[in-house]
């Protein structure tokens, strides 16, 4: 009589500690799908904005751009930061960076990387 007491007790111990992992994981389960959502949801954000970013831009200069991403890891574009490609983060020859110099503002310099160089400041 008394194991069935002790065996009757710890079952009960049981499954309240199992009632309590199943509201803690609840919990979670809803925890994670509120930041997935939240994630999701600026995705949506930055992808709408990228495209109002490309619409703005010549269409050949978009269509480079994203050959580029596709084989470059996603990024077809970086700053040249002094002489440091932000992409591959090479330092650009003294040749690439006189070359660079010397183009049109509004040519459009590529890196050894293959990814075309925003130039800025300092470049
Ligand atoms: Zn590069």
């Amino acid at each position: 009589m008394e194991r069935l007491e002790t065996a009757t007790g710890m079952r009960d111990s049981l499954q309240e500690e199992r009632t309590e992992v199943e509201h803690s994981l609840r919990a979670l389960i809803a925890s994670r799908d509120a930041l997935v959502s939240q994630i999701d949801d600026q995705l949506a954000e930055q992808r709408a904005r990228q495209e109002a970013a490309a619409a703005a831009l010549p269409a050949e200069l978009v269509a480079l751009y994203r050959r580029i991403a596709a084989r470059s890891g996603g990024l077809g574009a970086a700053p040249l930061n002094g002489r440091r490609c932000g992409g591959c983060q090479l330092e650009a020859t003294a040749t690439a960076l006189a070359e660079y110099a010397a183009a049109a503002e509004d040519e459009v310099v590529r890196c050894e990387c293959a990814r075309i160089l925003v130039r800025g400041g300092g470049a």
